[in-house]
């Protein structure tokens, strides 16, 4: 584990600025502040008397979140991050990462010794202890199938729990950890992965991108390339422009709700998601309702995707969400759809 628990507990700022730490760039602010070196500094601070009853926010790097209000009690960010090999058979590995350990770079170093998995999901901005959250996933993969154990301070209990994958209840952008985010602190993941690639390249564009790469028999780690190139060109860049990525989750419907709306708009994208029932773009919907490139002030939604919504300076929180609920509502009175935010709105219901 890196760095040692703090002697006593990990210092306290308070009325702290969050403005550098959320993608959004929304200028709130904490009533308290607080960075774990070590997994112990948890229930430390979380002891402290100040704090007590006070509600806790536990923040990576702020890349799925928006900050509608400021926090009225401690945000704390676990940033204790080593990462290892804890098991190896030869044909596959356990790599177990702490939770503030950056996702891309874990991307990388499980590439880097022969392990694959992870590629498609290389450029997801964020500390791997938010990967189970919401179950991060991009180009068909998602890191819930990787995902064989996740540890977490519980707070309920009071103790350190080991959570099986099972256990987890992963879902699409959905995860046991989302479902009760006041509950369990994620300190480490453990992911299984493979010396044996199954790269899965059917995703569009994915192939086009390789084969501008290497002309031969593709490796995961070209793989996590071409992925990491189709993201810098289709998605804007959080240091350029503030943003959370996705701001709404794809809509699942009954497939014979999607096949009425195809019947009207043959160009609406339908994906097949089990047991009669179906996924919609809803970047198609958004678009297709006139909002791709709409600005208010400084909230607005990009002009490059229109599934982000993007903060050209100094927007507020407030101001991004009523953006958002503006476009939810049109999507829902074109297409009778209802629009679901992905990123953690904190200070506020959707
Ligand atoms: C440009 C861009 C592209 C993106 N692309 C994708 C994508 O392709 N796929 C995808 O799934 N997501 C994507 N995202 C969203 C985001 O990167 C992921 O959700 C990421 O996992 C968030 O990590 P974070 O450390 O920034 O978490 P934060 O934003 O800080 O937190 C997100 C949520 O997780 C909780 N949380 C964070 N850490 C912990 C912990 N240790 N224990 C308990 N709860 C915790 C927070 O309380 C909050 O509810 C994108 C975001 C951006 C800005």
């Amino acid at each position: 584990m890196t760095g040692r628990p703090s002697v006593d507990h990990p210092p306290l700022e308070r009325d702290a600025s969050l403005g550098s730490l959320n993608t959004l760039r929304v200028q709130a602010r904490a009533r308290w502040l607080a960075e774990a070196r070590h997994p112990d500094d948890i229930p430390a601070v979380l002891g402290l008397p100040e704090l007590a009853g006070q509600p806790v926010l536990v923040l990576g790097e702020g890349s799925n979140v928006l900050f509608a209000a400021d926090f009225p009690g401690l945000v704390l960010r676990p940033l204790f991050r080593a990462a290892s090999v804890i098991e190896d058979d030869g044909a596959t590995a356990v790599v177990r990462a702490e939770a503030g350990h950056g996702w891309d770079a874990l991307v990388d170093w499980t590439l880097a010794r022969g392990l694959a998995g992870l590629e498609n999901l290389a450029l997801i901005p964020g500390l791997v202890g938010a990967a189970p959250i919401q179950n991060i996933g991009a180009y068909g993969r998602e890191a819930g199938e990787f995902i064989t154990v996740v540890e977490a301070w519980d707070r309920r209990e009071g103790r350190r729990v080991r959570l099986g994958e099972a256990a987890c209840g992963f879902g699409y952008r959905d995860s046991l950890f989302k479902q009760d985010p006041d509950r369990r602190i994620v300190t480490a993941v453990e992911f299984t992965l493979s010396r044996t690639p199954g790269l899965l390249l059917d995703y569009a564009g994915v192939r086009e991108e390789l084969a501008t790469i290497t002309p031969g028999e593709p490796g995961p780690a070209q793989v996590a390339e071409a992925i990491r190139r189709l993201r810098r060109r289709k998605l804007p860049d959080p240091a350029v422009i503030g943003n959370a990525g996705s701001f709404f989750k794809n809509p699942v419907v009954a497939a014979a709700r999607a096949d009425e709306l195809r019947a009207h708009d043959p160009s609406m994208p339908v994906y097949p998601a089990g047991e009669g029932r179906a996924k919609l773009s809803a970047a198609w919907l958004i678009e297709t309702s006139g909002w791709r490139g709409f600005r208010e002030g400084d909230a607005g939604v990009s002009a490059q995707h229109a599934l982000v919504l993007v903060n050209h300076g100094n927007a507020t929180g407030a101001q991004l969400l009523a953006v958002a609920r503006r476009v939810a509502d049109s999507v829902e009175s074109r297409f009778g759809v209802r629009l679901e935010p992905e990123p953690r709105i904190v200070g506020a219901r959707f």
